[in-house]
C-alpha cells in the first residue's frame, strides 16, 4: 500500500506530489511516472475543506520525501512508516491545539528548519491549520520560507489560500484538495469493512467529510448526537422551546469537549507538575522530591514563582484547547442542521438532487409541507450566519449565538 492510498478523490493532488516527491529523489523523467517532471520546492501550501485531508496529504508527501524506494511513498519502508506513524526524526509537526498558533512555537520549528537532516534525506516541517497563525507567528515563519535551508521542506495546511498572509501565500506552492465525492467516501468505508448502506448514508450525510463520515458508519455516539441535533427543527415551537434546544446544543458540544480532553488536561497538569517538583498527585513524585536536595530559600522562591507561571501557563493553552473543541463540535452540529433546511428547500422546490439525510425524510417532508420556501430559504441563511459568527468570533459566548439561532429558526 503506497503512502497516497489515502488520499481519496485527489489524483491531480497525487500527480503532483508523487512527481515532486521523484524529482526530489533525483529519479529521471525515464523511470518514473510522467509526472516526475514536476520540480520540488521548499514551501508548500495544502488547501481544502475541512475533511478534504489536507494533512494526510503534506504528511504522505513528507513520507515519499524520505522513502528509500523507487517510486518514492512506498508505504512500507522504515522512511514512509516513521513519517506516517510521527516518529522520524527529521519531521516536526507543529498542530496548533488552542485557538492560534503563537510565535513560540514558530520560532522552534524555524529553528529546527535551519539544521540539516539526520537521518532522513529531507527535514519535513508539517504546520497543520496555518490559518490560525497570529500575524507575528506568521511574520517570524516569513524569514524561514524566504530563505530556506537547503534540505528543508515547510508543509503548511490550511483551508483555504486566504487563510494565510498574502506574504506567507506567495512564497508557497499551493496544492488544492477538494472534497471527494460520497460515493468515493462510500467506496473507503466499505474497503474498510462497513455495510454497504451504513456507509452510503454515512457519506451522504457528511457531504464528502471523509473523517466524520468514518465516525458516523462507526461510532454509536456520533450516530446518537447526529439524530439529536437534526430532531432539533422540530421542536422549535415555543420560546421557551427555542431557549431549551439552544441549551442542549451547547451542552452536547462542551460535554464533547470534556470527553476529549479532561483525562488529557489532568496528565499533562501532572506530568508538569512532576517535571517542576510541585504538588504532584502520584506517590511515586512524592518520593522523588524527597530524595531531590532542598534549594536555598532565594532559588525555591525563584522555583515556586516559575513553576506557578508554567501551570498558568499550561492552564491556558487547555483552556483555548478546550474552547476549540467546543467551537469544532457545534460548528459539526450546525452543518448538519444546515443540510436538514437544505433537504426541505430540495423538497419544496422539487429539485432532482439527492438528499442529505435521506434517513430524516419524514420529518423533512413534513417541514417541507408546512412552510414556505421562503421561511425555509430564511431559517438555512440563520444557520450558515451563526457558523460564520462563531467561526469569526471565538470569544464570543456561544450559547447567546446559538440562542439567537434557535430563535431565528422558530416555527410557532
Ligand atoms: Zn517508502
Amino acid at each position: 500500500m503506497s503512502v497516497w492510498d489515502v488520499l481519496i478523490g485527489q489524483a491531480p493532488v497525487v500527480e503532483i506530489l508523487a512527481g515532486a516527491a521523484s524529482a526530489a529523489a533525483g529519479v529521471t523523467a525515464t523511470d518514473a511516472r510522467p509526472a516526475a517532471r514536476a520540480s520540488m520546492t521548499h514551501s508548500w501550501l495544502f488547501t481544502g475543506p475541512a475533511g478534504a485531508g489536507r494533512s494526510m496529504a503534506a504528511r504522505a508527501f513528507a513520507a515519499a520525501l524520505n522513502c528509500k524506494n523507487s517510486p518514492p511513498g512506498c508505504g512500507e519502508c522504515n522512511g514512509c512508516h516513521t513519517v506516517l506513524t510521527d516518529t522520524a526524526a527529521d519531521l516536526r509537526t507543529v498542530r496548533p491545539e488552542g485557538l492560534s498558533l503563537g510565535v513560540k512555537d514558530i520560532r522552534e520549528l524555524v529553528r529546527d528548519a535551519a539544521s540539516a537532516p539526520t537521518s532522513g534525506r529531507w527535514r519535513v516541517l508539517l504546520l497543520e491549520d496555518a490559518d490560525r497563525l497570529t500575524d507575528q507567528a506568521a511574520n517570524a515563519l516569513l524569514k524561514a520560507l524566504e530563505e530556506p535551508a537547503t534540505r528543508s521542506v515547510f508543509l503548511l495546511c490550511a483551508p483555504s489560500v486566504d487563510d494565510v498572509l498574502p506574504t506567507v501565500r506567495s512564497r508557497c506552492r499551493v496544492v488544492a484538495l477538494r472534497l471527494p465525492t460520497p460515493a468515493q467516501v462510500a467506496g473507503m468505508l466499505e474497503h474498510d469493512g462497513v455495510d454497504p448502506a451504513q456507509a452510503r448514508l454515512a457519506a451522504q450525510a457528511t457531504m464528502g467529510d471523509a473523517d466524520r463520515a468514518r465516525a458516523l458508519a462507526t461510532d454509536e455516539a456520533t450516530r446518537l448526537r447526529r439524530a439529536e441535533v437534526l430532531r432539533l427543527p422540530t421542536r422549535l415551537q415555543r420560546t421557551g422551546d427555542c431557549l431549551a434546544a439552544a441549551a442542549d446544543l451547547v451542552a452536547a458540544a462542551n460535554a464533547d469537549a470534556e470527553a476529549a480532553n479532561t483525562t488529557r488536561d489532568d496528565a499533562e497538569t501532572d506530568a508538569l507538575k512532576t517535571a517542576l517538583g510541585v504538588g504532584a498527585t502520584s506517590a511515586g513524585t512524592t518520593a522523588k522530591r524527597a530524595r531531590a536536595p532542598k534549594p536555598g530559600a532565594k532559588a525555591r522562591a525563584l522555583t515556586v514563582r516559575g513553576a506557578t507561571g508554567a501551570l498558568k501557563e499550561l492552564e491556558k493553552t487547555q483552556k483555548s484547547r478546550g474552547r476549540r473543541t467546543v467551537l469544532d463540535s457545534l460548528d459539526r452540529a450546525l452543518l448538519d442542521l444546515a443540510g436538514w433546511y437544505r433537504d426541505v428547500l430540495v423538497r419544496q422546490l422539487d429539485a432532482p438532487v439527492e438528499a442529505i439525510h435521506p434517513d430524516h425524510g419524514v420529518a423533512v417532508a413534513e417541514e417541507a409541507r408546512t412552510s414556505t420556501p421562503e421561511q425555509t430559504l430564511r431559517r438555512l441563511e440563520a444557520v450558515l450566519r451563526c457558523r460564520r459568527t462563531l467561526a469569526a468570533n471565538p470569544g464570543l459566548v456561544p450559547l447567546l449565538t446559538v440562542e439567537a439561532l434557535t430563535l431565528d429558526l422558530r416555527t410557532g
